[in-house]
């Protein structure tokens, strides 16, 4: 259903191999349980919770690149789900912010091309209350409850 394959955005991006309708489970992320204190600086890590962490599993998961008009999100636990529908050989992105929550998260410069690319990357926490009330339903469950107000 997905393949990897060079990215203009990034080294690496995530496909379509065909034509995938909404709702469906496109990749569950796995890899190896870390705390922050155990994530090598640079290395491929998705944040999962306040203190933990999944580290590289060195398939299709740790290639999957952001976008600020993603067309997958989070819907159960670590699987990533179609939000509309795909088509055959369109990259497939989610919203990094949906998983990122670092008080100390400096950001990065996103260059999506979104029409409504926020320019920055930022932690969940960081996101205005419009944006974070947007992404809630696709965030991870950790982020659901956090930062209401
Ligand atoms: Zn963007």
């Amino acid at each position: 259903m997905i393949y990897v394959k060079a990215s203009a955005q990034h080294g690496r991006g995530v496909f379509a191999a065909c034509d995938i309708a909404p709702g469906t489970v496109l990749i569950v992320f796995k890899g190896p349980l870390l705390r922050r204190a155990e994530v090598e600086p640079g290395s491929y890590h998705l944040q999962i919770g306040e203190d933990l962490y999944l580290g590289a599993s060195g398939e299709a998961d740790d290639y999957v690149n952001h976008s600020c008009e993603p067309n997958a999100g989070f819907r159960e636990g670590l699987s990533l789900c179609a939000l509309r529908a795909i088509r055959a050989g369109e990259e497939i992105t989610w919203d990094y912010s949906c998983a990122i929550d670092e008080e100390d998260f400096a950001g990065f410069a996103c260059a999506c091309g979104a029409p409504a690319c926020r320019g920055v990357v930022r932690s969940f926490r960081h996101l205005d209350r419009v944006t974070r009330e947007r992404l809630r339903i696709w965030a991870l469950p950790y982020l659901r409850g956090r930062h209401r107000d």
